[in-house]
């Protein structure tokens, strides 16, 4: 490994909303994207400036040529392979139906009709309601992050959502949330590393050259401890 920079620096996307993968505490980002970054950064010899920003706009920004790289917690689909070429998949995710504590009424997909579900933009929790909620009969309601998509169920204003696993665990641990996890994940996917697509061949293979030292050192499940026991 390599602790002297290259001169290269890349602006990395990201999305403060996200604990415990992305947040803001005492001023400072922290989290285990934040850290995975940062350490592949220091591995693979290149600088990185970090952007905050909704998540949604975080692939239209890459596409605006603002952005190099996002570490935001965000699947790996077929549909962002289009625009981003991922790197290989660095933490197990999927998506859970989300209701208020206590909510008898809803402990499936199909409670769901003429139910609200509130989603947050441009994610992948945002594309399952979207392809489901014909067949179940529910409206969605869009918001631009997280705390507000907890928000709009804790206060009523909204009977679920659709949030991933290991976001919406943590959060209800780690806070007093009144919410809770309706049965099995909805689906598996993992998070991966983006670049804009063909645009960094380069600076994708040392991702993920980095990414393989991480894991290889036990840099990497240093990282995700510190988090998450
Ligand atoms: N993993 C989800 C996605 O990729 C949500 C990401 C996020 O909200 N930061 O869409």
């Amino acid at each position: 490994s390599n602790s002297s920079s290259d001169g290269d620096s890349y602006k990395v996307g990201i999305d403060v909303t996200y604990p415990p993968f992305e947040y803001q505490e005492d001023g400072e980002y922290k989290g285990i994207d934040i850290d995975l970054i940062h350490a592949i950064a220091e591995d693979q010899g290149f600088d990185i400036e970090l952007e905050a920003m909704d998540f949604s706009g975080i692939i239209p920004a890459m596409e605006a040529g603002q952005l190099d790289i996002a570490i935001a917690g965000m699947s790996i689909t077929d549909e962002r392979k289009e625009t981003v070429d991922f790197s290989e998949p660095y933490f197990e995710a999927g998506l859970s139906l989300v209701v208020a504590k206590g909510n008898t009424e809803v402990t499936s997909l199909e409670d769901l009709t003429e139910k609200t579900v509130v989603v947050k933009s441009g994610t992948t929790g945002a594309d399952f309601a979207e392809d489901n909620k014909d067949e179940y009969g529910f409206d969605i309601v869009q918001v631009k992050d997280s705390p507000s998509m907890f928000q709009e169920v804790s206060n009523g204003s909204a009977d679920a959502l659709i949030e991933d696993y290991p976001v919406i665990t943590y959060a209800i641990a780690q806070s007093d949330l009144e919410l809770e996890v309706v049965g099995e994940r909805l689906n598996g996917d993992h998070y991966g590393i983006a670049v804009l697509k063909g645009e960094y061949d380069e600076l994708l293979a040392k991702i993920n050259d980095g990414l393989a030292n991480l894991k290889e050192s036990g840099q990497y499940d240093e990282i995700i401890n510190k988090y998450l026991e």
